[in-house]
């Protein structure tokens, strides 16, 4: 084993097991995936480089809603699903200021004068649903094409690049949001040490990532939607993560283990990959409306069937993604 590990620097690993892009079908290489002898960080090895990884992403990589009926109808359901990802950080941005000011009415003015930004923001729709409620979200992207699509749809100013190299104030965000940012970076430290630049003192980080500690990846393995070979490079545990964070300085506050828009999709994604709909798009199968319907229907009936176990195992602490709170401390 030839890199050494990101948490650790052991360079041991156990192999667990070869996995192809069985999703989006970008390549027909296979993939191994090695767990670090010292820590059990896993971890993609050999790791692709930055020019051959690029080719595993598909140019549509986001949602770019339809003006159609089922284009309004899915961005809907989006935004209900999203509901989740907003308190959550809508929670973050109170209790710190909370902490600091004691008088809430002031709070709740400073905070809509906060900046918080997300890294990774797509199609926008997430800062933008945190614009609509008066905050100043921006975004970044490394897409050209994601961060055009956020200005437009949703009118977050969004800018294009690598986050080593974003246009903003060291200590100025309130927050910065990461979500399913860093199980695809070779280096993903660095982007916790840049968030950590970023935010003012006691600002927080939220990061979601899929939760290899959970009950599926531990029930289906390689065919769980989480390992998404070859573009997740690391597959951490809830634990990895805290131990990262701590690594690039913050202080975890607040675990949950439940996500309405990834837990149970994830489960039905895993079970049938062929009717997830982002699959299909970027697939390009061509499917007459009928079809369409139809696939679209039982995806979301398996989604609906996956609700009860995605919970069962998010009440365990053994949720497929794990969100975490963390905060720069004061
Ligand atoms: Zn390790």
């Amino acid at each position: 084993m030839s890199e050494p590990c990101i948490l650790c620097g052991s360079t041991a690993g156990k192999m667990l097991f070869r996995a192809t892009d069985r999703l989006y079908r970008t390549t027909d290489k296979t993939f191994d995936l090695v767990e670090c002898s010292a820590c059990g960080l896993i971890r993609l090895s050999p790791r692709p480089t930055p020019v051959e990884a690029a080719t595993y992403y598909p140019g549509n990589y986001w949602f770019d809603p339809a003006q159609s009926t089922a284009g309004r109808l899915e961005e809907l359901y989006r935004r209900w699903v999203l509901g989740d990802h907003v308190r959550f950080v809508t929670r973050a941005l109170r209790e710190a200021e909370v902490g600091q000011v004691p008088d809430l009415p002031a709070v709740e003015q400073k905070i809509s004068g906060s900046l918080i930004l997300d890294i990774g923001c797509g199609g926008g729709l997430f800062p933008g649903m945190l614009r609509e409620r008066g905050y100043r979200a921006i975004g970044l992207d490394l897409s050209p094409q994601a961060a055009a699509l956020a200005w437009k749809q949703h009118a977050v100013p969004a800018v294009a690049g690598e986050m080593t190299c974003s246009p903003i104030a060291p200590n100025t965000c309130a927050a910065v949001t990461m979500f399913h940012v860093l199980e695809h970076l070779d280096q993903p430290e660095c982007y916790l040490r840049e968030a950590h630049r970023l935010l003012r003192p006691g600002g927080r980080l939220i990061v979601q990532v899929p939760n290899a500690a959970s009950w599926q990846f531990a029930l289906l393995g390689a065919a769980w939607n989480g390992v998404d070979t070859p573009r997740h490079i690391h597959l951490f545990r809830d634990s990895d993560l805290e131990k990262l964070l701590v690594k690039a300085g913050f202080t975890p506050l607040r675990k949950k283990y439940f996500s309405l828009r990834d837990n149970p999709a994830g489960l039905a994604t895993s079970l049938a990959p062929s009717l997830d709909p982002m699959a299909r798009r970027v697939r390009g199968r061509s499917e007459s409306p009928g079809a369409r319907l139809a696939k679209d229907l039982l995806y979301f009936a398996l989604v609906l069937a996956s609700v009860p176990f995605a919970a069962a195992e998010a009440l365990a602490r053994a949720g497929s993604t794990i969100m975490i709170e963390a905060q720069k401390p004061a």
